[in-house]
């Protein structure tokens, strides 16, 4: 049946590119964190400097400032089955959800999702049917006084029920990662299609990076079973894991090109131009370098990730 999934993005971050340009600049420059926020307030920052900055960090897997982005959502008429798989995301998402205990299904009618397959099957009416009479069953045994809690027991995967979320923009990127894959139930990649296309209104730069684990911005490979990659409607245009492990085994048996005495000459200039001309901004390796007076165009961009 068509799908009664609904999402709605109704709070976030008030400023997602503000936030993390904040963090990551605290990462790596000598300026507190206040001075940083009054310098985007005042303009001296532009929006596209943040951007820059944001995405050039995301490359290097610097991932934590993305937990402190955050987003609110409304999810409405999915099914148990997809809840269950929902609630398995513990690490940077709190849910409410539509409780069986302290809301009774009135007259015993509860909403419910057929899927399609079974539609298409023709087994929906059978089904809808099996529902009518656990409907009923369950009306009758709330009407003998038993409580709401127990007679839910009759209820199916199939009954929907309601979320209230908030998600950090890390654990939404990982939840899309796997979701978003072919591979997860088809409810549940709506729903993550829906959060994406929620985000995408608001944050095009930010939904650009919420694709599945093969996308381009994420791993660029796909790490399911060959079966399932040669199964996959997109699959073709990722390599499969087992090219990468090719390359790995080429490499371990020697069978990998050579390096060349003029790729020697590259390492070796590299690193002698940073030492004669005392550049922190070109150079491969070079430490973040700050003017005294704090300027924001001196700052070093650094070029791996680094804790501090
Ligand atoms: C296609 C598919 C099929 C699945 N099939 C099944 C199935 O048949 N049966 C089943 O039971 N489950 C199944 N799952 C659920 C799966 O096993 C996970 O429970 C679910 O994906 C959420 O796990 P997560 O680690 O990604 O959790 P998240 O909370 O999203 O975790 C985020 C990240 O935090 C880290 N993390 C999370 N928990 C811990 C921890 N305890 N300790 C240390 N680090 C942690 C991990 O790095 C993790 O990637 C399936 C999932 C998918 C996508």
């Amino acid at each position: 049946m068509a799908s009664g999934i609904n999402v709605r993005l109704l709070d976030h971050t008030s400023d997602p590119i503000r936030s993390l340009y904040v963090a990551y600049r605290t990462a790596y420059s000598a300026l507190r964190p206040q001075t940083i926020f009054d310098r985007i307030e005042s303009e001296k920052i532009t929006r596209e400097q943040m951007l820059e900055f944001v995405e050039k960090r995301l490359e290097t897997g610097h991932a934590s400032p993305l937990e402190q982005v955050w987003f609110e959502f409304a999810i409405a008429g999915v099914s148990r089955a997809f809840s269950h798989q929902f609630v398995r995301h513990h690490i940077g998402i709190s849910f409410e959800q539509q409780s069986q205990r302290y809301v009774a299904f009135k007259k015993g009618e509860f909403p419910y999702t057929v899927p399609e397959t079974v539609r298409r099957a023709g087994f929906a009416p059978k089904m809808e049917e099996a529902f009518d009479r656990l409907g009923e069953l369950y009306q009758e045994m709330i009407d003998a006084g038993i409580p709401a809690e127990d007679a839910r027991f009759l209820i199916p995967n199939a009954a929907n029920t309601n979320f209230k979320v908030v998600v950090n923009f890390l654990e939404l990127l990982h939840i899309c990662d796997l979701r978003l894959c072919t591979r997860a139930q088809w409810e549940f990649r709506q729903v993550a299609s829906q959060m994406r296309a929620q985000i995408h209104r608001r944050f095009p730069e930010l939904a650009k990076y919420i694709q599945p684990k093969c996308g381009d911005l994420r791993w660029g490979y796909c790490d399911e079973s060959l079966e399932d990659w040669q199964a996959c409607p997109i699959g073709k245009k990722r390599p499969h894991k087992k090219l990468l492990f090719e390359l790995f085994d080429a490499q371990r048996r020697g069978a990998l090109a050579p390096l060349a005495e003029g790729d020697f000459e590259i390492i070796e200039q590299v690193g002698s131009s940073i030492a004669t001309t005392g550049s922190a901004k070109g150079g491969v390796g070079a430490p973040p370098v700050i003017a005294p007076n704090g300027d924001h165009s001196a700052e070093g961009t650094p070029t791996t990730r680094d804790e501090g």
